[in-house]
């Protein structure tokens, strides 16, 4: 069930539920876009139609993060809970039948992420890796190289919004029936970026966890209180 917040149309789902309705768009050749905005990335999408138009076009939209969450709740309609884009994708990898192809990362990542990912659970189907950094002119090779493998899902992780602009504009041409973007999951599978401890993960602070360990992204996530205001002053006003 979708509950907006603002300019977005999230999916109020359970981790399973989201797995699910990802393995079922296979199941029946359905094409499905999945996206995992964050409070950052929200807020990018309040103050930018276009890209707010690009997310709900998804047909997955996963409340990444306790922002996402806390907003919906200031709305009075709470979504039923976080579904980390990180976690959808490693539970994703658990459960399904299918292929998947990582699409990403630096130089490196995207082996590793596999190489990681085939040791913690051994029956999965990893059928091949990408990095991301490319230039136009590669595209139709990194599309080649997709539809060679077979690959059925795709983890197309090149940030917020590069990643989103590939999926719409390539989705059609590649053989597979799942794209979701992940930003830096494959960092995560791949060890180069650590989860946050359960400490941090218990009490919705993985957020302080991130910004301890990369304080340089201190001016991205300064973005967080401002959508909180954002979404106090639609929740007063009736606007943004
Ligand atoms: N990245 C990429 N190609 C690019 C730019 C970024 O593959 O042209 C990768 C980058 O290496 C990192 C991920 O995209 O693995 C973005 O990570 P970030 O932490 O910014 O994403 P977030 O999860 O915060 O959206």
């Amino acid at each position: 069930m979708k509950k907006q917040i603002m300019s977005i149309n999230f999916d109020s789902v359970t981790m399973d539920e989201a797995v699910s309705i990802a393995e079922g768009c296979i199941d029946s050749s359905e094409k499905c876009m999945v996206v995992t905005p964050n409070a950052e990335i929200a807020y990018a999408a309040e103050k930018d139609a276009n890209f707010a138009d690009l997310i709900n076009n998804a047909k997955l939209v996963l409340p990444d993060g306790v922002g996402v969450v806390l907003a919906s709740k200031i709305l009075g309609d709470p979504v039923k809970g976080k579904v980390a884009g990180v976690e959808f994708a490693e539970n994703l990898i658990k459960t399904t039948k299918y292929p998947v192809f990582f699409f990403g990362g630096k130089p490196g990542v995207a082996e590793m992420a596999r190489d990681n990912m085939k040791a913690k659970y051994p029956s999965c189907n990893i059928a091949g890796v990408r990095d991301g950094y490319f230039k136009e002119k590669d595209i139709p090779d990194i599309i080649n190289e997709i539809n060679v493998s077979g690959a059925k899902i795709v983890y197309v992780c090149l940030g917020a919004p590069k990643q989103e602009l590939f999926i719409k504009a390539h989705m059609n041409e590649i053989n597979a029936y799942v794209f979701a973007g992940l930003g830096g999951s494959l960092d995560v599978f791949a060890g180069t970026a650590k989860r946050a401890p359960d400490f941090f993960v218990k009490f919705g602070l993985e957020w302080l966890y991130r910004l301890i360990k990369q304080p340089s992204r201190i001016k991205r996530m300064s973005v967080l209180p401002l959508y909180i205001i954002e979404t106090i002053k639609f929740k007063l006003g009736g606007k943004k």
